[in-house]
Parts: C-alpha cells; sequence; structure tokens
C-alpha cells in the first residue's frame, strides 16, 4: 500500500481519533460524588437516569442494562425468542445484533439494506419471512431512524419487532417523534464511544407494563424490581428469592452518575456532531460530488453517530482500503462500518445474496466525528480526502 502518497496540504501531529468520548468536570465530578457516597451499584441514581433517559426519549417505561447487548438479548428473551426460531437482522450490523438471537439458540438470518439510507427495507425482510421467524432486529444505521412503521406493516401477527438502536439516541423517525417513544422494545448502547457514554452500558425502552417488569427482573438475577433496597433495609426483604432464572446484567451507580451528566449535554453534544457533519456534506458536495453520502427518511433526524460515505470506486485507481490507508498516514481516524456479517464463518451464511450490503461493504468508509471535533477538524478531512481522490 502506498500510504506515502505526496500531499501538498500540512499534515496534523496529532491523530484525529473516530468516536472519541466527551467528557467534562460535570463527569468527574459526577464519578467522585458516586465515589464519596458509598453508594456505586445498582441504586437511586440509576432509577434517576431511567425516569430522565425515559423522559428524553418518550418511553413509558425504561429500564438501564450493563450493555446494549444484554438489551437485545433480553429483548428477544421477553419476546418468547428461543431454539431454532428465525431472527431477521441486517448483515450490515455490530456483531452484537446477530449474537443476541444465537445466545438463545435462534438462527439470525441476515437482510439486505437499502443503498441510500443503509438501513433495512419492508420489501426485503418481507421476501425473508417464513414460518419460523419470530423477530425481526432493525438497525438504525449511524443514527438514522429506519422506516419503523413501514416494516411493522408487512410483519405477520406474533413477530416481534426489536429495534437496534445503539447508534440513534436522540434521533427521530420519519414523522418527527424521537426513537424510543414508539412502545417497541428499543435498544441503545453507552458504550465507551457511543454518543451517550458511560464506558459500558445500555438501556432498554418499552411501552408495555408487563415487559417493563420482566425485565428489570430479568437483568438483576430474577429477583423482584426493588430488591436493592433489601442491602440498606436489610430487615424489609430478608427472604426474597429469584421468581424464574435472571441474569447479572444490571446497570451501576457509578455508571449512572456519568449517564445523567451526558444526558444533560446530549443537546450541546449533539448539535458538535451535526454541526461537523453538515460541513462534511456541504464540502462533499462542493469537492467530491461523486461520493455518496446517506440519504434521510421523511422528517428524520439523523443522530450522526456515523458519517458513512461510499466511495465512487469505479473512476478510482485505489481501492477502499488503500484510500483508508492514506486517510489514517494524515492522521485521520478514519474507519469502516462494518465488516458484513454473512461473510463471517461464525454465523455460516456466505452463501446468502445480498447486492446492496456487498455493494456498501466495498466501498464505505465512515469518517471520524464524535463531540470533541471542530468544523476545522472536518474541513482538514475533508480537503484530504479530496486530495487523496483527486
Ligand atoms: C455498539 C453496538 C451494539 C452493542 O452495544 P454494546 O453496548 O457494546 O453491547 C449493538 N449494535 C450496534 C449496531 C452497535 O453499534
Amino acid at each position: 500500500m502506498n500510504s506515502k502518497q505526496k500531499t501538498e496540504l500540512t499534515i496534523r501531529n496529532d491523530y484525529l481519533a473516530f468516536g472519541k468520548p466527551s467528557f467534562t468536570a460535570a463527569e468527574i465530578n459526577a464519578v467522585s460524588g458516586a465515589l464519596q457516597s458509598g453508594w456505586v451499584g445498582m441504586g437511586p441514581e440509576t432509577l434517576s437516569f431511567e425516569k430522565e433517559l425515559a423522559e428524553y426519549v418518550g418511553a413509558n417505561h425504561l429500564v438501564a442494562v450493563n450493555s446494549c447487548t444484554s438489551a437485545l438479548f433480553l429483548s428477544l428473551l421477553v419476546s418468547g425468542i428461543g431454539e431454532g426460531d428465525e431472527v431477521i437482522c441486517p448483515s450490515l450490523t455490530w456483531c452484537s445484533t446477530a449474537n443476541a438471537a444465537m445466545y438463545l439458540g435462534a438462527v439470525p438470518v441476515f437482510c439486505d439494506v437499502n443503498r441510500d439510507t443503509l438501513c433495512a427495507t419492508p420489501a426485503d425482510i418481507k421476501a425473508r419471512l417464513s414460518p419460523r421467524t419470530k423477530a425481526v432486529i432493525v438497525v438504525h444505521f449511524g443514527g438514522l431512524a429506519a422506516d419503523i412503521d413501514a416494516i411493522r406493516r408487512i410483519l405477520p401477527p406474533g413477530v416481534a419487532l426489536i429495534e437496534d438502536a445503539a447508534h440513534a439516541i436522540g434521533a427521530r423517525y420519519a414523522d418527527g417523534s424521537r426513537v424510543g417513544s414508539n412502545g417497541n422494545l428499543v435498544c441503545f448502547s453507552f458504550y465507551a464511544n457511543k454518543n451517550l457514554s458511560t464506558g459500558e452500558g445500555g438501556a432498554i425502552a418499552v411501552g408495555s407494563d408487563e415487559a417493563i417488569d420482566r425485565l428489570r427482573s430479568l437483568c438483576h438475577l430474577g429477583l423482584s424490581s426493588d430488591a436493592w433496597t433489601r442491602f440498606r433495609k436489610p430487615s424489609a426483604n430478608v427472604r426474597v428469592g429469584p421468581a424464574e432464572l435472571g441474569y447479572k446484567m444490571n446497570f451501576t451507580d457509578l455508571q449512572a452518575v456519568i449517564g445523567r451528566a451526558q444526558l444533560a449535554r446530549q443537546e450541546e453534544m449533539g448539535k458538535v456532531r451535526s454541526d461537523v457533519a453538515a460541513r462534511y456534506a456541504d464540502m462533499l458536495a462542493k469537492l467530491i460530488p461523486d461520493i455518496q453520502v446517506q440519504q434521510g427518511i421523511g422528517l428524520s433526524h439523523h443522530a450522526r453517530h456515523l458519517f458513512p460515505i461510499l466511495l465512487p470506486l469505479e473512476r478510482l485507481d485505489v481501492s477502499r482500503d488503500e484510500v483508508l490507508g492514506l486517510l489514517r498516514a494524515r492522521n485521520i481516524g478514519a474507519a469502516i462500518h462494518y465488516p458484513p456479517l454473512h461473510e463471517m464463518s461464525l454465523y455460516d451464511q456466505q452463501a446468502t445474496t445480498l447486492p446492496n450490503t456487498d455493494y456498501i461493504a466495498e466501498r464505505n468508509i465512515t469518517l471520524p466525528i464524535s463531540a470533541n471535533m471542530t468544523v476545522t477538524d472536518a474541513e482538514y478531512v475533508m480537503e484530504h480526502l479530496a486530495e487523496i481522490l483527486s
């Protein structure tokens, strides 16, 4: 690979990281406060975080858990998914989406995505339905809400619809309502580089009263939802045991104080992401108009977790991987989201035909985007990308 391409432009000294989290004195002081309080497990801060987050996303109910992977697993579990059931999900996603089904003995069935939105479509999901289909997991790719209403309409009764909203906190559906507000099981991630970061963490938003009670119990060993209070008031509840076999997938107050501080900064951080994305889009249209960017759906609001572009490979004499290497040589932390799952041996589905996913997988690059970046950083990326591709 020729990563020593000549450049007329100056190369920055520091590496522009792909998705660096933004932590301020607010998060640092919050952690210090939690440590000083002596209570770092699941407790009152977790309940406050859940309440504030439910309000923010417009959910009836919400439970915080230890990751989005767990959130997806628990959502499938409460939807009754088990051995041999088929769960349709995109191949163009992080492995957690499909693995959540496999933990339950279910089989992920990969669907294709639209080339413009990078999200799953009703038509392609419909073509992959079988009598064994028990659930569909839709990914809001990069922070763009997929057309959930249209997908719901093509699903037979009894097929669960779960949203992988790992990228999509703060995003809005085509009708302008917030992702997480529609009553579906909607799973969020607070992993290190996600738009709201607690290091590790996740949450499930849901409409139904029964689902939330079961989820609260399942993520805490099958104990009743207020079991944590017994640590503080030992006399209240000493003999309570698990109602069913649950898991240890609960959130903690140490994470919750970070989450509350991050939630209070979502508008500010979202604005930075939007400004960076707007500058990217603007400069792409002027400098490299044959690069394809992700297209919106209706009145959707994009949370700008990722900024994916599709390279015009047909006119380039370099491959996508070479472009990636050249960007990195110029201290630009570009990445690939994602190597498609259907090509990986773990899933044993290499025979599945997904023409749009293959098309995207050959030419996609995600440009750095984070709440730490400036519009000047975005201009730096675009100037160098334009030079590399010229
Ligand atoms: C990050 C991510 C997950 C998993 O989130 P964790 O909180 O790390 O478990 C799931 N799906 C997608 C699309 C992701 O990007």
